[in-house]
């Protein structure tokens, strides 16, 4: 007999949500974190999302999108800078849903919904090790508010515990077909601080991004306006270049006196976000991975939010079935890992393999793409929402025409765009079955060179 139909851990964006998906189906669930409740929902976050990815996931999870305070501020588009911010691209995008949110508020929401509708949350409980029995997971071993280790069962558990991924790490690698670490080129170490300015914010619909290869190497800095006197700003450093991102921040800072000279620090802290394409198996015998913990975000810009709620209503819909059909199974639990993939997955996944080649570059480089308009802005956009950029014949020539003292770079982008259309079409044909993974698994191993 399990204590659980559903044991759910991390009370982030992706667990919580599927906690209230889940409870409105009447399935008992139980929502672990390590924080106490009133401190679940603070996290180092950009805190940029859409509106969109909630409105698409409401009738499933019964989440109302965010509103009133918990919008900061509605984004109407973007000011994207060259490293030596001489180059200025303006996107704006027609009918845009982006918003800046009050993460913490937004947070505690959901939260608060997951537990009205039935699901029941152990704060302060440290999760520590999955149980396995016969090559399925039965249950978890955590630390409890009372300081003592305790063991719980469930039909399945889930994993949402954010970047740290404490269960996928501790299961047998050979037989989930999950990594245990990722590599230090995709993980990115931020830095972030939320700071009211006396200086008036100009335009902050318009959120700023800046690809400094000297201050933010491998990543990039952000400045995203919450309001006319307030800014969430921060930046990455990419984990293989070894810098301190807090040491990183400071030099930015100073070179933004003007703004930030008499700013009053309201939040400050440092994180990490997985930049990398999503694991390529997203479940086991009783098992499964959303959120962060199955790195699943936008590669080229960390964007994770929107991401894991989809992946949570379609966890919703997987498990409600599964549990239905008494089959939970790594068989049973399969149609989500084939919904993420074939639907989201052909749109991030490929930014991993530009993003690969995008973090060798120097801020030369980069200053000689926008001064040139190697890239247009537009590009930038389309490419980033649809993960692909046009490497059509005559465009090609204008670029290399262009960026002619840059060819070489111009070549191995062609080459980086060429790659990620494969990887892409390998994402659409994502096997239908689990006894047709492995297989898969081998051409996309090989398609991001990791054979
Ligand atoms: C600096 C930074 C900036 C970002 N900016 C943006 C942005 O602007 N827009 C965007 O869309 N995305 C952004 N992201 C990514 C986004 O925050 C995540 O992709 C998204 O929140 C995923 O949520 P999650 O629920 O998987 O993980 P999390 O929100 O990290 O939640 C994990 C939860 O698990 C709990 N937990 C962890 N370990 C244990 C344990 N052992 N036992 C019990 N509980 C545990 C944690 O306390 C936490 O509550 C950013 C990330 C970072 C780090």
């Amino acid at each position: 007999m399990s204590n659980y139909d559903i044991i759910i851990v991390g009370a982030g964006t992706a667990g919580s949500v599927l906690a209230a998906g889940l409870a409105t189906q009447g399935i008992k669930a139980a929502l672990f974190d390590r924080l106490e409740k009133e401190k679940i929902g603070i996290k180092v976050c950009g805190d940029a999302t859409s509106i969109d990815h909630f409105e698409r996931i409401r009738s499933i999870v019964k989440i109302d999108p965010p509103h009133g305070e918990e919008i900061q501020q509605k984004v109407e588009g973007a000011w994207i800078y060259s490293p030596d911010r001489k180059v200025k691209f303006e996107l704006v995008e027609e009918g845009s849903t982006g918003v800046i949110i009050d993460r913490f508020k937004l947070g505690m929401r959901i939260l608060d919904n997951a537990i009205d509708y039935g699901a029941e949350l152990y704060d302060s409980s440290m999760v520590k090790d999955p149980i396995i029995k016969d090559d399925q997971v039965k249950g978890i071993k955590y630390r409890g508010k009372d300081n003592n280790l305790h063991e719980i069962s469930a039909k399945v558990v889930v994993d949402a515990s954010g970047v740290g991924a404490v269960l996928r790490k501790k299961l047998d690698k050979n037989k989930t077909h999950m990594d245990h670490e990722l590599a230090p080129k995709d993980v990115c170490n931020c830095y972030r601080e939320i700071r009211d300015v006396k200086e008036e914010i100009e335009s902050p619909g318009f959120i700023r991004l800046m690809f400094d290869q000297d201050i933010a190497a491998g990543g990039y800095i952000w400045e995203f306006p919450r309001g006319s006197n307030s800014m969430n700003v921060g930046l990455g450093v990419m984990r293989m270049n070894k810098l301190n991102p807090h040491r990183q921040f400071d030099l930015f800072l100073k070179q933004q006196e003007k703004l930030y000279r008499d700013s009053k620090l309201i939040h400050g802290g440092a994180w990490r976000v997985p930049l990398r394409r999503p694991q390529d198996n997203l479940v086991w015998n009783g098992f499964m991975l959303i959120g962060d913990s199955g790195t699943q975000v936008k590669p080229t810009d960390g964007g994770g939010i929107g991401i894991s709620v989809t992946a949570a209503a379609m966890a919703t819909k997987t498990i409600t079935s599964a549990l239905e059909f008494d089959d939970v199974s790594m068989k049973g639990l399969w149609p989500y890992s084939v919904e993420f993939m074939t639907t989201i997955a052909p749109v991030t996944a490929p930014l991993a393999i530009l993003k690969d080649y995008f973090i060798t570059l120097p801020s030369a480089t980069i200053n000689e793409v926008f001064h040139k308009r190697v890239v247009e802005g537009e590009e930038l956009l389309y490419g980033n929402a649809k993960g692909q950029i046009d490497s059509g014949l005559i465009k090609n020539l204008q670029r290399a025409y262009r960026g002619r003292r840059i060819l070489g770079t111009l070549l191995g982008f062609r080459s980086a765009i060429n790659k990620s259309n494969k990887a892409r079409n390998l994402y659409y044909d994502y096997p239908k079955t689990p006894d047709a993974f492995p297989a898969w698994r081998n051409e996309i191993l090989n398609t991001y060179g990791e054979l």
